[in-house]
């Protein structure tokens, strides 16, 4: 048969543009890529990366549409990640800091053994330091200097080397710190709350005029990131949490009415609960933060559990940290509470939920036996290394940020869009946030595996 092809034009493309150093320092000096000589590159025709090489955000396009509609933004389009022909540091001149902020996630030790590691192979950098303790380490404590043979074996191990905390954010003291130590690449692996003080730090760097280059990798273990297309340490994390489905659904079969209730890391998103509930098929129902769901009364969760029960004498009950939180009561004191970053506490939803499920079933049926058992892996999931497609993410990740660094750029995110890696502006990653859609075929589908409540219905029919 023969090739049928139509042509269509694109729509029109929306660049987010990168911060160069050369925008606020005039007369930088350039300097050839010392790839250009490294014994196992090969430098072809189209190995470096031009600044007219983009990476579109959204691949769907409806070719029917031939001309963009009236205040069509454009789809949006990133520079491409990777080692551009000439760079704005002189290699010998150049004073790396690594930094770790926030929670765990798996690879964070993998990251900041690549950025050592690729800075001394790539580009033959030899003062890489590691700040101790997050954003607080830079003018509190000592830093660690790196090199390859240190941190050859960090990959094998979970958490950070470098110690990471909450809190601590003070913006002139990190920033004099940075300039007392003539750092001049400072590398930012962190969350959403990191890469918001990034964007600060950043800020504050170009208002001083200063050459350094700013360069975050988002760490986010419930994939919460917007714009890229996952954080690192999700597939670990999503692995593990099947592990813990599996216990949750061996102690459930095992027991008499009994649910086996798992409970996995996800403030504002239920990712993880999610993809473990799809990879699992173990799960009778999954509660996520983005899906409100109710306990007594018609099409609740308590009316569905006893079906489930009275079926197959157990269930498997998921819920995401984030969900239901709006249904615990709170005192005073714990509405204000917030941890030492400014974030809100979140309560225990699994100890929640264990204790109205109990509450119910002593009230409903008072004579017959029940088990809740409750597991959370949460500090299991994160704690664990990489596993190995994470480990080549963070590899590749890592080398992005080095490139985009040692080309100049300042103030942005290298992650995968459409599995491609890119440098995002990082306003852009610290703005948005990956939720689930709960209209999409992924979410459809786990209520068709589970025939979980849809109890979205109720609230609508009670607005409606
Ligand atoms: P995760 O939530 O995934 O564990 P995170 O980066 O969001 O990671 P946080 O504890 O919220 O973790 O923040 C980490 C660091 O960023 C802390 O040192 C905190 O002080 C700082 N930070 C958080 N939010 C901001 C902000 N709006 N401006 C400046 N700094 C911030
Ligand atoms: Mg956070």
């Amino acid at each position: 048969m023969e090739n049928q092809e139509t042509t269509i034009s694109l729509p029109s493309i929306k660049l987010q543009n990168l911060t160069h150093l050369s925008d606020y320092i005039p007369h930088l000096p350039k300097h050839p890529n010392p790839l250009d000589h490294n014994q196992y590159f090969r430098p072809f025709s189209g190995f470096y990366i031009t600044p007219t090489d983009v990476i579109l955000h959204n691949v769907l396009h409806d070719v029917s549409i031939k001309s963009p509609p009236p205040n069509d933004g454009g789809h949006l389009a990133y520079h491409r990640a990777g080692p551009r022909k000439e760079i704005f540091f002189e290699p010998t001149e150049v004073r790396a800091a690594v930094v770790t902020c926030g929670g765990l996630c798996p690879g964070m030790n993998t990251v900041i053994r690549e950025l050592v590691v690729g800075l001394w192979d790539l580009y033959g950098v030899r003062e890489i330091y590691g700040v101790k303790m997050g954003y607080r380490g830079f003018y509190s404590s000592d830093f660690v200097q790196l090199d390859k043979k240190l941190v050859h074996t960090w990959h094998k191990s979970g958490g950070t080397m470098l110690e990471t905390s909450r809190g601590g954010f003070h913006l002139n003291k990190i920033v004099d710190a940075i300039q007392d130590h003539g750092l001049n690449q400072i590398y930012i692996i962190g969350g959403d709350g990191t890469m918001r003080g990034m964007v600060e730090i950043f800020n504050e760097i170009k208002r001083r005029k200063l050459n350094i280059a700013v360069a975050g990798i988002p760490k986010t273990v419930d994939n919460d990131v917007g714009i890229i297309d996952r954080s690192f340490g999700f597939q670990t994390a999503v692995e593990m949490a099947q592990q813990a489905i599996s216990a949750g659904h061996v102690e459930a079969e095992s027991g008499v009415n009994c649910i086996g209730l798992v409970k996995f890391m996800g403030r504002r998103t239920g990712h993880i609960a999610l993809y473990a509930t799809l990879a699992s098929r173990d799960v009778d129902c999954c509660l996520i933060p983005e899906n409100d769901f109710y306990l007594e009364g018609k099409g609740g969760l308590f009316e569905f559990l006893e079906h489930r029960l009275k079926e197959n004498g157990h269930a498997v009950l998921v819920v995401a940290e984030g969900a239901g939180q709006d249904m615990i009561p709170r005192t005073e004191q714990q509405q204000q509470e917030r941890d030492e970053s400014g974030n809100p506490v979140f309560l225990d939803v699994g100890v929640w939920l264990k204790s109205e499920l109990k509450k119910w079933w002593a009230r409903d049926h008072p004579n017959e036996l029940f088990t809740v058992k409750y597991i959370d892996p949460t500090y299991m999931i994160r704690a664990v290394p990489a596993n190995a497609t994470d480990n080549l993410y963070c590899t590749l990740v890592a080398h992005s940020a080095i490139h985009g660094a040692m080309a100049g750029y300042t103030g942005f995110v290298s992650g995968p869009i459409n599995g491609n890696y890119a440098y995002i502006p990082v306003e852009g990653v610290a703005r948005t946030k990956n939720e689930v859609n709960t209209n999409d075929h992924k979410w459809a589908w786990v209520r068709s595996v589970t025939d979980q409540p849809d109890f979205m219905r109720r609230y609508s029919t009670a607005t409606n």
